[in-house]
């Protein structure tokens, strides 16, 4: 049974200028239960006439939204982040019904996106500009910023509520107007933001949501009144949709995929490491982009924390999202379960050791979900599938490094740059660790360094294309672009003093 709201007879919609519409095709994707393997719902696959249709609803939007004041802005932001607030649970409801993931864990998701809308409601003072009084005689200069039209957020399934609010709530709040395209697994979480933007007062048109899968966001890619895109996804696609848009001259942020390393250095507290890295690594079921996937054991510390990473593997509990004691739910579908488990597979014929081994788990009452249990490889070299793919589930890899020096170029010859930790008591190494690291964000005895909502989230190397990170300041100058003005009002003292050499200040 859904827990969706909007869906029409089993089918979940499209939401264009306040409204829910099916759109214009045939086409539908299976929406599942993947605690039970259930078909709970189908979702439309929208057209390149649907998104042409949200598109030009959203120019339209644009004409009188760009026009409302800032703070008549923050105001609707205001009301939109008690909503938000008021609503935590039914949101972390769907993600739990579509998602898998357990209640707890998507409460925590809505919870960090609610501090991104939290920060969108400050845009007055986000927005200020600079004066610069008499740079020449009798001249001014100054700058602001303004946004840039319909931009556009393409959005990956293990964060339906997350991830699509590292967007909007900025994007919006900076005077532009907005076209999601969620991922077509989960797609339920964005039609209640959508009702929640109309009740906390958003025009409509500002707001949209268009569901589908490549066609849908080739149409977005492509279309020449989108401005921006901002996606979330894997390496290979964030690289296609970053060079696409590019070529019709669009701004984008591409955000990729994933291998985070945890360096564990013989002097940090094991104990606290394996419980940190064991809660990252098996926390969503490892369907977080910053996830912990492969831990380097620096010296004598490696047998000691595989011993204790392998106790915690084996009693992560395992169940459907919605048991208040599971700890970790299944993964999001059937073809996700059978290729993280063939990855395990991948491991043995590669030669790691199988600590622990998750494949063909089974949960009495659960039979049909797509369950899969924590597994734990140890004696894992970079040479390796298992280290170089992101397997995204739930299995941990452990390499050996014989120095602090050895692991950073470990972690830096890696193709991904997105989190990394160090565990560690001493602080210079962890100042050197955090020079020295090819990676966006780093965690110094905090296993998934997600930045505050007033700081940017971003990685490098291929878990990143374009130059701007998420949300945070870089968002607000990723959805908007700057105006330089230098002005004078001229006295009748000033005639004649114009010259033809470059204007300098006088
Ligand atoms: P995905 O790349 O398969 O899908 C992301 C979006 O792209 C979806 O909306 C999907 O419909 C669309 N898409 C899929 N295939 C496409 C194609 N061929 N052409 C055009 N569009 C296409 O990713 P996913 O499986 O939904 O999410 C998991 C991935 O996202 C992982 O790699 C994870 O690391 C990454 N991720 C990264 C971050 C980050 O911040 N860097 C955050 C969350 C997830």
């Amino acid at each position: 049974m859904s827990t969706n709201q909007h869906t029409h007879n089993g089918l979940i919609e499209h939401w264009i200028s306040g409204a829910t519409t099916p759109g214009s095709s045939s086409r539908r994707a299976p929406v599942w239960n993947p605690a039970t393997g259930e078909r709970q719902a189908e979702v439309v696959l929208g057209t390149a006439a649907d998104v042409d249709l949200a598109v030009r609803t959203a120019a339209k939007a644009f004409e009188t939204w760009q026009e409302v004041s800032v703070t008549r802005r923050s105001k609707i932001l205001f009301a939109f982040r008690e909503l938000v607030n008021q609503h935590v649970d039914d949101l972390a409801r769907i993600v739990t019904s579509e998602h898998g993931k357990v209640f707890s864990d998507a409460r925590g998701e809505v919870l960090r996106g609610l501090e991104v809308v939290e920060f969108a409601c400050g845009i007055p003072q986000l927005l200020k500009g600079e004066f610069s009084e008499q740079v020449s005689s009798g001249v001014d200069a100054y700058s602001f910023r303004q946004p840039l039209g319909v931009v556009a957020g393409i959005t990956p399934f293990n964060f339906p509520a997350m991830v699509p609010m590292w967007m909007h709530p900025i994007a919006i709040a900076c005077g532009n107007t907005f076209v999601l395209k969620p991922s077509e697994r989960d797609p339920s979480a964005a039609l209640l933001v959508a009702e929640l933007w109309q009740r906390a007062g958003l025009p409509d048109g500002v707001f949209n949501v268009v569901h589908g899968d490549k066609e849908a966001v080739d149409a977005l890619l492509d279309h020449p009144e989108i401005a921006a895109v901002s996606f979330v996804g894997s390496t290979p696609i964030a690289r296609y949709v970053h060079d696409r848009a590019s070529a019709t001259g669009k701004r984008v942020q591409a955000l990729g995929g994933a291998k985070n390393h945890a360096v564990v250095l013989p002097d940090a507290d094991l104990e606290f490491a394996a419980d940190h890295i064991t809660a990252a690594a098996y926390g969503s079921a490892g369907q977080r982009c910053m996830a912990i996937s492969a831990v380097v054991a620096v010296g004598a510390a490696g047998d000691a924390l595989v011993e204790k990473l392998r106790t915690r593997a084996e009693t992560v509990r395992v169940g459907p999202g919605e048991d208040d004691t599971a700890e970790m739910g299944p993964v999001v579908t059937r073809e996700a379960r059978d290729r993280i488990a063939s990855y395990v597979d991948t491991g043995v014929s590669e030669g790691a050791a199988v600590v622990v081994d998750g494949r063909g788990l089974r949960l009495e009452g659960h039979e049909d979900g797509f369950f899969v249990g924590p597994s734990l490889l140890d004696q894992v070299t970079p040479a390796m599938k298992v280290y170089q793919d992101e397997i995204f589930g739930p299995v941990l890899v452990v390499l050996r490094a014989e120095t602090l020096e050895d692991a950073i170029e470990l972690v830096n010859a890696n193709p991904y740059g997105n989190g990394v930790a160090i565990f560690t008591s001493g602080g210079e190494a962890a100042r050197t660790f955090q020079r020295k690291v090819s990676v966006g964000m780093i965690g110094v005895n905090v296993p998934i360094p997600v930045p505050m909502a007033f700081y940017s989230f971003g990685g490098w190397k291929d878990s990143l294309f374009g130059d701007r990170h998420i949300h945070g300041p870089e968002g607000v100058g990723f959805y908007t672009r700057a105006k330089a003005v230098t002005s004078r009002w001229p006295h009748v003292e000033h005639a004649g003093d114009a010259a033809f050499h470059f204007p300098t200040a006088r």
